[in-house]
């Protein structure tokens, strides 16, 4: 399956995907399409990063344009259950982008905001309502919902969904739903549990897997730089310079924050481009056309912004900041090492950071290797010195290991935040891994290759 036009798909579903860029399915969306366009059930084992929620959005989408019907009040034809909040919004979002040119109705079902609003927009009948269980539940209780009409049941990141205890909310709710449906379960991983559950809830389904994300994950070699906020630009100018790069994405946080880095390595210079959503079309358009032809080498962008770009050979991603959302640094990494080639992710990790950093490698399973210290030692010799001016002979001995090598530190707020990194010089493993379910990933070695130098020059 080379083209998105051999699934034939709906007209307006084409054109969505042309304008998203998209060119070529991903392995998952080859295999997956055809078998939900033939209304079977599914199990498919496949990880965020793989192009799942296309896998299935686009042919429920074809679904519902082939077969319009008018909407139930407080009904919906389509339940996307998954497990977080930030993952229901990205479905949502990707539902949206990919029907726009399509009359559909969506909603968002999700804890932590108020109901009121879930509730009226329900009340006329949705097409398709992501949610998670929790707040499903709480919708069905308070009658805003009805689960009979529905046609599509989508389980997505079902392992997580047990992990957080979510099995019987899902039972609960499964229970509610008509006999006839079609149900799509996704998951990273098959426990016993996941396959006993498939088992009472799906009717013959077809198995399809990928090998996801996970070695997406693992074919990049990944670092973090442990660097003070206000060190970042200058961090980020040694990295482009030190790095033998092809094509670097750049991501920041704010669009602001794009263009504040794209002067500073214009300051520097290395000519780069930012591309956001303040952009005009026509120049996103252009600057994206001088990336894939190589007359820009480095591109700045947003995550959002960042959503549609389809190019090959970006041989490094920079998080100049560390995203939020664990799950959109799976996707920023997997912008690099396409195609089975190898990439390079370096994070730039700022003390307030670090839970972020705990959060990614949660998610990835793996630790990622702490390869340099920028600012570290700047800060130990500014603090070194004023002890020397203040207390010379009096000092007492701090716990942490990499300062025992230095002069300790006086536990102020600052390096209170570094606590966590109490371990690696250059090039150590330095975070623990956090797993699920006893089961751990291949660990990313530390990088050895030959191209690497390592960015630990003020440690
Ligand atoms: P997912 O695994 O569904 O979270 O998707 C990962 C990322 O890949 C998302 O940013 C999608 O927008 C993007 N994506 C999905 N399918 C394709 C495709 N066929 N071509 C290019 N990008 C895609």
């Amino acid at each position: 399956m080379t083209s998105f036009h051999d699934f034939g798909l709906d007209a307006a579903i084409t054109r969505a995907l042309a304008e998203e860029s998209y060119a070529t399915p991903t392995p998952i969306q080859a295999q997956t399409i055809p078998i939900v366009l033939s209304r079977r059930d599914v199990v498919g084992i496949a990880q965020t990063g793989t192009g799942k929620t296309a896998a299935f959005a686009l042919p429920i989408l074809h679904y519902l344009a082939a077969n319009p019907r008018g909407r139930e009040r407080k009904s919906c034809r389509v339940l996307v259950l998954s497990p977080t909040r930030e993952l229901s919004g990205q479905i949502l979002e990707s539902f949206r982008a990919y029907g726009r040119h399509l009359r559909i109705a969506t909603a968002l079902a999700i804890g932590g905001v108020s109901m009121g609003n879930q509730v009226r927009a329900l009340l006329n009948g949705v097409d398709v309502l992501v949610a998670t269980p929790g707040r499903l539940i709480d919708l069905v209780k308070s009658n805003a919902l009805r689960l009979g009409d529905v046609e599509c049941l989508v389980l997505d990141e079902a392992d997580r969904m047990l992990d957080m205890g979510f099995i019987h909310d899902i039972r609960k709710i499964v229970a509610k739903l008509p006999a006839k449906r079609q149900t799509l379960l996704f998951s990273a991983t098959m426990p016993r549990a996941i396959a006993e559950l498939a088992a009472q809830m799906l009717r013959d389904p077809a198995h399809v897997a990928v090998t996801p994300a996970a070695s997406t994950v693992e074919r990049v070699e990944q670092r973090v730089i442990r660097v003070d906020r206000p060190e970042k630009p200058a961090t980020l100018v040694d990295v482009l310079r030190s790095e033998t790069i092809d094509r670097a994405l750049v991501f920041t946080r704010t669009k602001h924050g794009a263009d504040k880095v794209v002067r500073g390595l214009q300051k520097a210079g290395i000519a780069a481009e930012a591309i956001h959503g303040n952009k005009s079309q026509p120049q996103r358009e252009r600057v994206l056309a001088a990336f894939r032809k190589g007359e820009i080498r480095i591109l700045i962008a947003t995550d959002i912004a960042a959503r549609g770009i389809d190019v090959d050979g970006i041989s490094h991603v920079v998080n100049f900041d560390l995203p939020e959302v664990p799950e959109t640094y799976v996707h920023r990494i997997g912008r690099t090492a396409r195609a089975g080639a190898a990439g390079i992710a370096i994070s730039l990790c700022a003390g307030e950071e670090l839970a972020l950093l705990r959060d990614i490698e949660k998610l990835i399973r793996m630790p990622i290797p702490i390869t340099g210290d920028r600012g570290h030692a700047r800060r130990e010799e500014v603090r070194a010195s004023v002890r020397r001016a203040d207390r010379p002979a009096s000092q007492p001995k701090s716990q942490n290991r990499q300062s025992q090598n230095r002069q300790s530190q006086n536990g102020k707020s600052q390096n209170r935040q570094w606590r966590r990194d109490a371990a690696p010089a250059s090039g150590e493993m330095a975070s623990v891994a956090f797993m699920r379910g006893g089961f751990m990933a291949k660990r990313n070695p530390a990088p050895r290759g030959p191209n690497w130098r390592s960015h630990a020059k003020g440690s």
